[in-house]
């Protein structure tokens, strides 16, 4: 575990008793001394995860086409696109390069990135040279007199967690402790009656069940921005449409599975999500939201096959102008990479494309209306 992480927990425990999950969660990963995404750039081969931007340029020209066609559909507004965790900004980069093959399309773009990270904001600031660009710290500092696009990248699963049983004892929620030997071990406390609103109508007993305020917080955030703005919002990540038990609470560092009670600090913190409560919450406030799609699903309903066709055929002039070698491996990268992101073993089934808007009659591509 990161040493002030570490120390700062153990006062807390010994000054107020057990963390709950999702105070562990914010802390571990957004303090702003020592929170894994402050000071880092986490992504890639020498980092410890890999995004669907990173895997493939194809990832984020899809998403550039649901973007364009939207905003056409909106009758080309000047509008500011909102990227929530841009990381490495590899596809927002994507988003400009399709976008300056449509007339009016970067001059009517505002970029506004909400970034917690000091190293991937210089990045982002590299990578965007010249773009009409701005950083803010959260959305309300962000103004709602021009309609929005808002996207988010695996965004939603590093926001926090509580995980809730229900047994004899009534409900209890985890919480991060210390034993004896002043080891971190977990500990089942009592729940705020608060968490229970959180829940499925019907539950089990005895088994995990994950909820996220701070999840149903953000996209309630979201949801009323664009009803004040208009416009329409796209989050992709891994998770489930329908709600249901299980502990899905991971910890990766160096592309490996790890203890989160020891790396804390170190390594992401992420959990599945639940993207069921969070439409319900949304067509609560009068949004709609068609119902969610697999990455797969959503990619290949953009045009993938047709994209991947036009890459094929510039492999196959390169190679017809003597430069076999490269060909063949851009050609083979093509492969592996839309296999990758569209295969129901690989990132294809497990992520999910969640999509809501306001104040537009449009019909969001790759979604059943
Ligand atoms: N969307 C990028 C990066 C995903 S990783 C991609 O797909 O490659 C998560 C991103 O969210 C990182 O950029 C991280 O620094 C950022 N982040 C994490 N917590 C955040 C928070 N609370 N507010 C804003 N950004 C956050």
């Amino acid at each position: 575990m990161h040493k002030k992480l570490e120390a700062f927990l153990t006062d807390r425990i010994r000054n107020s008793g057990p963390v709950d999950l999702s105070d562990f969660i914010d802390l571990s990963l957004t303090h702003p001394q020592f929170g894994y995404y402050r000071h880092r750039d986490p992504l890639g081969c020498a980092g410890d995860f890999t995004t669907a931007p990173e895997v493939s340029q194809l990832f984020g020209e899809m998403v550039a086409v649901w973007i364009i066609d939207l905003w056409i559909q909106m009758d080309r507004p000047a509008f500011n696109l909102i990227e929530f965790g841009p990381g490495r900004a590899t596809l927002m980069s994507d988003i400009q390069r399709v976008g300056r093959g449509f007339q009016g399309f970067t001059d009517a773009t505002h970029i506004r990135f909400i970034e917690v990270s000091e190293t991937l904001k210089i990045q982002q600031k590299e990578k965007l040279q010249g773009s009409q660009i701005s950083w803010h710290d959260d959305l309300p500092s962000i103004p709602t007199d021009q309609p929005a696009i808002i996207i988010g990248n695996e965004f939603l699963d590093v926001l926090s967690i509580e995980q809730l049983k229900r047994t004899e004892k009534g409900w209890l929620k985890c919480a991060v402790n210390q034993d004896k030997n002043h080891r971190y071990v977990y500990d089942w406390v009592k729940a705020d009656d608060g968490l229970q609103g959180y829940l499925p109508n019907h539950t089990v007993s005895n088994v995990v069940y994950e909820i996220s305020p701070a999840r149903f917080n953000f996209i309630d955030e979201c949801a009323q921005f664009l009803k004040q703005s208009g416009g329409a919002a796209l989050f992709i990540d891994y998770g489930h449409v329908r709600s249901h038990f299980g502990d899905t609470f991971q910890a990766i560092r160096k592309h490996q599975f790890v203890d989160p009670l020891e790396e804390a600090g170190l390594c992401d913190l992420t959990s599945h999500v639940d993207f069921e409560p969070l439409r319900a919450a949304i067509h609560e406030l009068d949004l709609k939201s068609p119902e969610c799609v697999t990455q797969g699903a959503f990619l290949n309903a953009l045009g993938l096959s047709q994209r991947i066709g036009a890459l094929q055929e510039y492999a196959n002039k390169m190679k017809a102008e003597g430069q076999v070698e490269k060909a063949d491996k851009f050609l083979s990268d093509l492969e592996s990479s839309s296999h990758r992101l569209t295969a129901a073993d690989q990132m294809g089934d497990l992520f999910k494309v969640m999509c809501f808007y306001a104040g537009y009659d449009v019909k969001p591509v790759g979604f059943d209306a």
